[in-house]
């Protein structure tokens, strides 16, 4: 039996879907809830502006939100005090 269009061409790319492309509203919600699995120590404003900043001018943020490296929203993932850059070539931070 053959295989059907959408068995052979696997799930649809995760740039396409709107999920990936989360408004900035979101982004307390989604750290908090992810403190409450996971909870944590914080960075500061200060690290976590710098944080925000490489990631603005880095080539693997995709759609303004995204690491390219680790799927993670940028604006959660430098909110997390022990949290690194996943860049395997060079760590921004
Ligand atoms: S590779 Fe590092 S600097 Fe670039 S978007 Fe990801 S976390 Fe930010």
């Amino acid at each position: 039996m053959s295989k059907t269009a959408a068995e052979t061409q696997g799930p649809p790319c995760r740039g396409c879907a709107a999920s990936v492309r989360v408004p900035q509203r979101e982004v307390a919600r989604i750290l908090a809830a992810y403190l409450r699995e996971h909870p944590q120590e914080l960075a500061d404003e200060a690290t976590c502006a710098a944080r925000l900043a490489a990631c603005a001018t880095c080539p693997d943020l995709v759609y303004g939100t995204t690491c390219r490296h680790c799927g993670c929203l940028v604006a959660v993932r430098a909110r997390l005090k022990n949290a690194h850059c996943p860049d395997p070539r060079a760590r921004a931070w």
